[in-house]
């Protein structure tokens, strides 16, 4: 763990901070995400508790235990027993780290959140940081990923061609290789709260609220314990729902795509006229046509098949089911007089 947060980013930071705002005294809650996480969990939030505990004395710790299936129950419920500030969250089953994380927010009652992963891989050395910056008048402060270089090259190729396909031609612009680790003043927090969508791709939806924001680039810790949960396959899904949920790119895609097909129809279609008028019909051109109807009923059912991934995420949105549900709330939280529930 560094010792000190690295300085800010002059590529992400706007050129001047905001002015300075009286801010309140700070209230914090921090927002842990937990699955399978028996093995980090305790050592966590000790010491999230005592980073958090350097910058305030009124700060809660929110676990959201996402359907774990090892001992991370009974972790967290030893904590709120050691007399530490927590307030424990059991969802009923797996919902995934997006609804986890809007659980937390949606029970957090500080005047700031912090949202963390439980593996130590955000460094709680950057809280100052953060906190600092907030006070300056930033209302969102994140961590990006500065150096992915120890991933593999094809999720280093993958995230690139994600980001590239996200922010193009899209108005609100998700800064690229920023994760969930981040400070939230209240006003943001409420925004989020205020968006009503079911199936949350939270990284768009920080950079869709706005506000003045602030990038701190950092280096990921290896995990502590235990193994990432996202492997190619959820990675791959949580990638399909951002770009479905933020763009209209893929059913573009199928407009440009058929209007030069249609094009090209349209010069062959006249280009045998005239061959025929000119030179007879010698009925030649049988593998193109079988050719073409298989290149083309492949490219009809894949669009169809975009169309379909829309339609699937407008029917579940408008089942509007929670996107998570609580089967237990044990609130240990000094927080618990502040009413912003
Ligand atoms: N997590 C969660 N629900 C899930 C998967 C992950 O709450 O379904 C939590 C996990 O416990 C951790 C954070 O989200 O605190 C990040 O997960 P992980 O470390 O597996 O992802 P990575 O860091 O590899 O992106
Ligand atoms: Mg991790």
């Amino acid at each position: 763990m560094s010792d000190h947060a690295p300085p800010l980013h002059a590529d992400y930071a706007p050129a001047a901070p905001p002015a300075a705002l009286p801010r309140p005294a700070l209230l914090l809650s921090c927002v842990v995400p937990a699955y399978n996480e028996e093995a980090n969990l305790a050592s966590f939030v000790r010491a999230l508790a005592q980073a958090a505990g350097q910058l305030t004395p009124q700060f809660e710790i929110i676990v959201v235990n996402d359907g774990s299936r090892d001992g991370t129950h009974e972790a967290a419920l030893a904590l709120t027993r050691e007399g530490l500030p927590v307030r424990y969250l059991a969802l009923s089953r797996n919902f995934g780290k997006e609804a986890a994380l809007s659980a937390g927010i949606d029970h957090a009652r500080g005047n700031a959140v912090l949202l963390i992963d439980a593996d130590f891989q955000h460094p709680l050395a950057m809280l100052p940081e953060m906190h600092k910056l907030w006070q300056l008048g930033y209302d969102m402060v994140y961590g990006v990923i500065a150096d992915r270089s120890a991933e593999g090259g094809a999720k280093r190729l993958g995230t690139g061609l994600f980001y590239r396909l996200l922010n193009s031609g899209n108005r609100v612009k998700v800064p690229p290789h920023a994760g969930d680790f981040r400070w939230m003043d209240r006003r943001v927090v409420e925004a989020l709260k205020s968006l009503p969508e079911h199936h949350r791709f939270m990284k768009g939806l920080y950079a869709w609220v706005g506000f003045k924001t602030a990038a701190l680039p950092f280096v990921p810790q290896d995990r502590a314990g235990g193994q990432s949960s996202f492997n190619l396959r959820r990675l791959g899904s949580l990638a399909l729902l951002g770009l479905t949920s933020f763009t209209t790119i893929p059913l573009r895609v199928w407009s440009f795509i058929g209007t030069a097909v249609a094009l090209a129809a349209l010069c062959y279609g006249a280009w045998i006229t005239v061959e025929t008028l000119l030179f007879g019909n010698p009925l030649e051109g049988w593998p193109t046509l079988a050719a073409g109807i298989m290149l083309f009923s492949g490219v009809q059912l894949m669009s169809i098949g975009v169309l379909g991934e829309y339609i699937g995420r407008i029917y579940d949105e408008v089942k509007r089911r929670p996107s998570y549900l609580l089967a237990r709330d044990e609130d240990h939280s000094p927080l618990r007089g502040e009413s912003r529930e």
